[in-house]
C-alpha cells in the first residue's frame, strides 16, 4: 500500500495517571483516575496526519506481549499501516507510566523493553520509501532511522526530525551524539521541544538556540521549537517567524508537540501552504490536543480551521 508518510519512532502504550498535583521528591499523589492509553510519539503525529485524511505507515518493533498487541490494534484501528511494524518473539514492547495533574502537566516514566531498540538496519531498505513523501522520525532507532533519511536524501524526500527529549536522554536510549548531529545535518526540517533543548546548545534561552541550529545545520525547512504555553518559534534561511499559542483551558498537554508536528507536515510539506500559516495550523493543532485528555490528539482539518477562525482575534498571523 502506498502511503504519503512512513514514521519511524516511538509507537507505546501508556498508563495515564491523573492526580492532583505531581508528586516532588519523597512526595506522593493520590491517583483520582487511570487508564492504559495507546500513545508513543511517533504513533501520536501518525494518527494526527491520519485524521487530517493523510495515508501513512509506521516502522517500530514491538513484542509479542499485551502492550505490542495494544500498539498494534489501535494503529489498525486509526488506519495507520502496521505492514512495517515488526514484531520481536518473546520481546517486551515500550511502554510508559504518565502522570497528570490537574493543570495538564505531566511526567513521564518509560520502560523500553526489549524490542523497541532492537530494530536494526537491515530490516529497513528503499522499498519502504516508494511513493512516500516525508519520512518523520524520532530517531528510535537510530541506525535503521539514519538510513532512511540516508536514502531520503538521495531520492529527495524531504525528512522532518523532531528531537523531543534531551541528548542525555536519548544517549540512554542508545542514541550517540555523533547519530545526533548526523540526522540534525540530514533532516529537511528540525523540529525540538524544550526538552530536547536541553544541553544541545550553547544558546541560554530557545530563540536563540534556534537561531544555532538553523545555522550549524542549515536544514532546508529550518528549525522549529516548540515552547508549550509560548507558542513555537521557526528560523528559516534569513527568516525568523515567532507565534504565540492559543490560549486555551489546557487539561492535558501531553502528546501537544506531537500534534504540532503533524499539523505542520500536514500545511506546510503535504498542503505546501506558507509558512506563517502552516506554523498557526500546527499551533492550532497543538492547543486543540491540549483541551483534550490522553496523548492523541482528535480533529479534523476542519476542525482546526473552525478553532483558527474562532481565535482569530488573539492570534498575530
Ligand atoms: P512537547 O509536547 O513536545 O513538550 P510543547 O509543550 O512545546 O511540546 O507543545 C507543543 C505545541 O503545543 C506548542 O508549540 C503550542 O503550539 C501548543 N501548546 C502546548 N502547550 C500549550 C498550552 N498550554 N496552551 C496552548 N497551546 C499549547
Amino acid at each position: 500500500m502506498a502511503v504519503d508518510v512512513l514514521g519511524m519512532g516511538a509507537v507505546a502504550m501508556d498508563l495515564v495517571l491523573r492526580c492532583e498535583d505531581l508528586p516532588g521528591e519523597d512526595g506522593f499523589a493520590f491517583v483520582r483516575e487511570e487508564a492504559w492509553l495507546p500513545g508513543g510519539s511517533c504513533s501520536n503525529v501518525l494518527v494526527t496526519l491520519t485524521s487530517m485524511g493523510v495515508p501513512c505507515a509506521v516502522s517500530a518493533q514491538i513484542g509479542d506481549d499485551p502492550y505490542g498487541d495494544g500498539v498494534r490494534a489501535d494503529l489498525d484501528r486509526a488506519g495507520v499501516s502496521t505492514q512495517y511494524l515488526f514484531t520481536k518473539r518473546g520481546g517486551t514492547s515500550l511502554h510508559t507510566l504518565v502522570a497528570v495533574d490537574r493543570r495538564g502537566s505531566r511526567s513521564i516514566f518509560a520502560n523500553l523493553g526489549d524490542a523497541f531498540l532492537g530494530l536494526s538496519e537491515s530490516q529497513v531498505d528503499v522499498k519502504m520509501l516508494e511513493g512516500v513523501k516525508v519520512f518523520y522520525t524520532d530517531m528510535f532507532a537510530a541506525k535503521p532511522a539514519l538510513k532512511l533519511a540516508m536514502l531520503c536524501r538521495e531520492m529527495g524526500i524531504p525528512t522532518v526530525f523532531n528531537l523531543e527529549v534531551s541528548p542525555t536522554f536519548m544517549e540512554s536510549c542508545k542514541v550517540g551524539r555523533e547519530e545526533l548531529e548526523e540526522m540534525m545535518s540530514l533532516c529537511h526540517l528540525l523540529c525540538v521541544g524544550r526538552e530536547g533543548l536541553r544541553g544541545l546548545t550553547p544558546a541560554p534561552q530557545e530563540k536563540e538556540a534556534a537561531l544555532y541550529l538553523n545555522e550549524k545545520y542549515a536544514p532546508e525547512g529550518g528549525v522549529i521549537v516548540t515552547l508549550g504555553g509560548k507558542g513555537a518559534f521557526w528560523a528559516g534561511k534569513g527568516e525568523t517567524i515567532s507565534i504565540p499559542a492559543f490560549t486555551v483551558p489546557a487539561v492535558d498537554t501531553t502528546g501537544a508537540g506531537d500534534a504540532f508536528a503533524g499539523g505542520f507536515i500536514y500545511a506546510r510539506l503535504l498542503r505546501q501552504r506558507d509558512m506563517g500559516t502552516s506554523l498557526a495550523f500546527a499551533n492550532a493543532c497543538g492547543a486543540i490536543k491540549c483541551q483534550q485528555p490522553g496523548p492523541r490528539f482528535k480533529a479534523n482539518e476542519k476542525e482546526v480551521e473552525e478553532f483558527m477562525e474562532g481565535h482569530r482575534s488573539e492570534h498575530a498571523q
